[in-house]
């Protein structure tokens, strides 16, 4: 639980915000003061969002898909509607895809992965950096993964599109350090999310517990992540007071990505 109240007075707007990373991160940021614009594909999973938080944040909620440009452009238009400006932007929805091997993945599945993870970020940044440019500041973090910056398996259009991702990343990072504003990427390894569990069940059927603790057995710190402390990192890159990390891709796995 945090003590601060580095973000009174700022507005951020999350992706992805009815589960998970992007939930966690948007309840960070309320105990910290923040205002938020919560994007996910239904209205009653905002609503449940909204309800999880502390009782007086100020919200507003979007039903948008993000690989659709047009709806894009309506959550930034509905947040400067209700706030007037997006200090920071967590860059967050995104799908794993069925598991399979290359040749059996599917052209079908790959672009649905692709336009969700990599599409919806691309459209995300550009519509959300004309705001910020003309604001003169802003902070993005862009939700990468391990799986972006490693080859994991089975993974096709997730590795492709996280890889994208962290392209994206560097690339608007060198243009947009000059107005002001910071981006970054995130690299969470398996952080126990209901997407994780659907991935675990895709592993395991009924005995997906068994399978999580064997999965996680590889990692130094054996266990799985918490949505919190991812919260607790995006939260540090958003605050302001990360404003010269840019460009960065940060991983948060317990060290699994280091060894051999
Ligand atoms: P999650 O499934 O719990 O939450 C994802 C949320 O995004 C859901 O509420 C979902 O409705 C929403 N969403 C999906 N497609 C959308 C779309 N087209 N438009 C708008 N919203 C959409 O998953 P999570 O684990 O919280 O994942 C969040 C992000 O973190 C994803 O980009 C994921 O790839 C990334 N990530 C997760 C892990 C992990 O271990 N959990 C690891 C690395 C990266």
């Amino acid at each position: 639980m945090s003590n601060t109240q580095r973000f009174e007075g700022k507005v951020i707007l999350i992706t992805g915000a009815a589960s998970g990373l992007g939930l966690a991160t948007a309840q960070r940021l309320a105990t910290e003061g923040a205002k938020l614009a919560l994007v996910d594909l239904t209205p009653e999973g905002l609503a449940a969002a909204v309800r999880s938080l502390p009782a007086g944040s100020e919200t507003v909620t979007v039903a948008a898909d993000v690989a659709q440009l047009s709806q894009v452009q309506a959550y930034v238009a509905q947040t400067l509607q209700r706030f007037g400006r997006i200090d920071g932007f967590f860059n967050n929805a995104g799908i794993e895809g069925r598991q399979n091997l290359t040749e059996d993945f599917g052209a079908e599945e790959f672009h649905r992965v692709i336009s969700v993870n990599l599409d919806g970020v691309f459209f995300g940044m550009a519509e959300v950096l004309k705001v910020m440019r003309r604001q003169g500041h802003g902070a993005i973090v862009n939700c990468a993964s391990v799986g972006g910056i490693r080859g994991v398996g089975h993974q096709s259009g997730y590795a492709a599109s996280k890889h994208g991702v962290v392209g994206l990343t560097r690339n608007s990072a060198v243009e947009y350090g000059q107005f002001g504003i910071q981006i970054n990427a995130i690299a969470p390894g398996a952080i126990m999310t209901p997407m994780v569990e659907a991935s675990l069940r895709q592993m395991g059927g009924e005995d997906w517990e068994s399978v999580g603790k064997t999965f996680v057995e590889p990692n130094p710190m054996r266990r799985f992540g918490k949505p919190e402390e991812v919260a607790a990192l995006t939260a540090f890159l958003l605050s302001g007071e990360a404003q010269f990390i840019n460009g960065t891709v940060i991983e948060i796995d317990g060290g699994q990505s280091n060894k051999y």
